[in-house]
């Protein structure tokens, strides 16, 4: 029984999750609490046998004392100090005699220092025990002194923490991801998959506000982990189909581009709140249609709660026209108006939240939207859909366009479409800014295309690096929704000094990846969307096989499209795994000879998504923030899940052109900036303001 260990770090980790804090935040609590468990575990000694590490005279004496009242013989329990410590309680306790274990770290030197900090800082903080005992000497009446007295009334184990980390009224917050450790928690989720796996199979919403009818056959989804259940069925749109929905559009978009952008933002808050209310819905619909295991599904729908209040904040702030200069005699104003109607084009992959990030970025600047769900997360588009008639968007403003590639072109070559929102593939976006750079000699706009695509995202391991958080936030990065994030990491570049142990270590993780179903709430990670995707990725496991070395594969079974994860050692540059996006749990470790060469390789493909570096080297760390060129580079953390505010998300070079997601230009790319200057000087005067 040991308090107090991690209790700074732990209580960091919940503050930026925005969780409340589930550690007791006194020490007088944890004191409590940890004479509470004595007793517990001393009225047990016929099943275990208790061990008690603590340098506390309050502690040990209670120890002492409860052993006493239960009559127990001195071999029913130990206690544990550091080598080194408190050095007298060492003595007295061995003299009684008791039974007394003292510890030390032994091993590298590196880790074991890192333990010996902490340790020094938790010994040594204001509250410890040892200060006030050598540092302050107190009498021995305060030092032996039940741990409430010297606390304000009512602390009890027990009391209820409030201390979350809490942004001030208006300021965007990021929603919380659902900690599935709390029980009620789990109750809810699995109650929404119930709810759910009972309304699989379902076609056109009636919740949909009507619009014209789609000609295409019929598209359907099925569970990436038992892909004989049916999740969506629903007719797509055929190309002819588009002119009569684009003509909808248009007819809307003065009438909503005219509405105060207050009424649009109080649009969005609503949605963002309707989000919330049937979150484990949406994240249980996630599970079933796009095979994420629970937390991802839970991250896309905060995430997407986050988008809609995010930009809600950020269209108040855009709407209050800008004055420009203050020049006397003349007034110059920034207004910005919506561009036209809008083509969204979205991946699968993040279901719902890449879709609302996009859809509500346009909705919110004022231009009427074409939404086009993945052919492969129709189910997600139409409850992103669902979601804002509830919340009364008018009809015709949103239309849903389920449909495959052929709708999605005919929405990019529309005359009328203003605008394209894309995120997806590369090489659908490249045709996509061809299509857009090409006007036609009656057309009266250039088409702007926003265009997210892919990613062969790197993460560096630095031979002064932890290695402990560089394997687990590697395999996090590659396995996280088996590796289908345009952040994830295909590829490892592990300095030589670390290179051999660094596999090794990784071997291990990955053998101890949980693989499974996603309804399972213990899988960490499940199969890939689709037999498409998995014929795909096969394929580069055979040409990694020819390339590299194979250092370990997995072979998940079950009914489902799983695969891997794998991972290939020894890959080089020129290599085609270490070049090409895979989209699957694949991973192409490159050794590098110095610092220098790992950042040359990381540079060293057409994608500039994500990167991330592992290392306690400050000036390394220096460094790959001025050389390592991505759009979003993680230092000592994993590589994905950026969080909307904090951490804008996009690409550039070949993964991507416009704003990052999620971050304070990104609307401006739905409105076009128009100035307008009033000369303000009358006959001989200037009226003053
Ligand atoms: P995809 O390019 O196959 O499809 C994306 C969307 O485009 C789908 O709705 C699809 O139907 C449509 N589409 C396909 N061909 C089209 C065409 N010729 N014209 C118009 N529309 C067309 O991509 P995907 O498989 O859905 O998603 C995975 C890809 O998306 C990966 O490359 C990934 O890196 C990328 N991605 C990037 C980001 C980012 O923010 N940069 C985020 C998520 C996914």
């Amino acid at each position: 029984l040991v308090k107090g260990a991690y209790w700074d770090s732990d209580t960091i980790r919940y503050r930026q999750r925005g969780w409340p804090i589930p550690l007791y935040e006194r020490k007088a609590q944890t004191d409590l609490n940890y004479e509470r468990l004595v007793r517990r575990l001393l009225e047990h000694t016929d099943v275990i046998r208790p061990a008690f590490g603590t340098h506390n005279l309050r502690s040990l004496a209670v120890v002492e004392a409860t052993a006493e009242s239960l009559k127990l013989p001195p071999e029913s329990w130990e206690y544990q100090m550091i080598f080194g410590m408190a050095e007298p309680f060492q003595t007295a306790v061995t003299a009684r005699p008791r039974r007394l274990r003292i510890y030390t770290p032994v091993g590298e030197l590196l880790p074991g220092m890192a333990y010996l900090v902490r340790r020094l800082l938790e010994n040594t903080s204001n509250e410890s025990f040892l200060r006030k005992e050598y540092v302050e000497s107190q009498p021995l009446s305060a030092l032996l002194a039940p741990p409430s007295s010297a606390e304000p009334a009512g602390i009890t184990p027990d009391s209820v923490h409030t201390d979350q980390f809490k942004a001030s009224p208006g300021e965007f917050q990021n929603e919380p991801s659902a900690d599935f450790s709390q029980e009620p928690i789990r109750h809810a989720m699995e109650e929404a998959l119930c709810r759910i796996s009972a309304r699989l199979d379902h076609g056109w919403s009636a919740k949909l506000p009507k619009q014209s009818a789609p000609s295409s056959e019929e598209l359907l989804t099925r569970n990436p982990a038992d892909p004989s259940v049916i999740v969506g069925r629903l007719r797509g749109y055929a190309a002819s189909d588009i002119g009569a929905l684009v003509e909808t559009a248009k007819k809307h978009g003065t009438e909503w581009g005219a509405q105060p952008a207050s009424a649009r933002v109080v649009l969005l808050e609503k949605a963002a709140a309707l989000m919330r209310e049937r979150r484990y819905d949406l994240a249980a619909w996630e599970v079933f249609e796009e095979g994420k295991p629970w937390h991802e599904a839970d991250a896309d729908v905060a995430e997407a709660i986050d988008f809609l209040n995010f930009y809600a904040g950020q269209m108040s702030r855009l709407s209050i026209p800008q004055r420009l200069g203050e020049a006397p005699g003349e007034l110059n104003h920034r207004l910005l108006s919506p561009r036209g109607v809008t083509a969204v084009i979205a991946p699968w992959n993040f279901p719902l939240a890449i879709p609302t990030g996009m859809v509500s970025a346009a909705l919110v600047t004022g231009n009427t939207v074409l939404f086009k769900p993945s052919e492969r997360s129709l189910m997600a588009g139409q409850l992103l859909v669902e979601i804002f008639a509830e919340a009364g968007l008018p009809p015709g403003v949103l239309q849903f366009v389920p449909g495959g590639p052929e709708a999605g072109k005919a929405l990019v070559l529309a005359p009328e479409v203003a605008t394209v929102a894309f995120t997806g593939s590369k090489d659908v976006g490249l045709w996509i800014l061809q299509q857009a750079g090409s006007v036609s000699p009656d057309s009266r706009m250039v088409k702007r295309v926003i265009a997210e695509m892919g990613g062969k995202n790197a993460i560096i391991i630095d031979d002064s690096t932890d290695l402990d958080e560089a394997v687990a936030g590697v395999l996090y990065s590659f396995t996280g929704y088996a590796g289908q994030k345009c952040s994830a990491c295909s590829r490892a570049i592990v300095h030589q000094g670390v290179y051999d142990i660094f596999i090794r270590r990784l071997a291990e993780a990955v053998s101890s990846l949980r693989i499974g179903i996603p309804r399972h709430p213990g899988t960490q990670m499940g199969p890939l969307i689709d037999e498409r995707a998995l014929a795909r990725v096969r394929q580069y496991v055979e040409i990694g096989k020819s390339e590299g070395r194979l250092l370990v594969e997995r072979k998940p079974d079950g009914a489902g499209y799983f695969i891997g994860p794998v991972v290939f050692v020894d890959i080089r540059p020129e290599h085609r795994l270490a070049q090409e996006e895979i989209f699957g749990p694949i991973l192409a470790v490159m050794k590098a000879a110095s610092f220098g060469e790992a950042l040359d390789l990381a540079n060293g493909t057409a994608y500039a998504l994500t990167g991330g570096l592992y290392s306690r080297t400050p000036s390394h760390v220096e460094q790959a923030r001025l050389q390592f060129d991505v759009g979003n580079l993680y230092i000592n953390r994993p590589i994905t899940g950026a969080l909307v505010g904090r951490q804008p998300f996009g690409g550039h070079r070949l993964s991507g052109v416009g704003a990052k997601a999620g971050g304070e230009d990104y609307l401006l790319q739905f409105m076009t900036p128009r100035v307008i200057s009033e000369n303000t000087l009358r006959r001989g005067f200037a009226p003053t303001e």
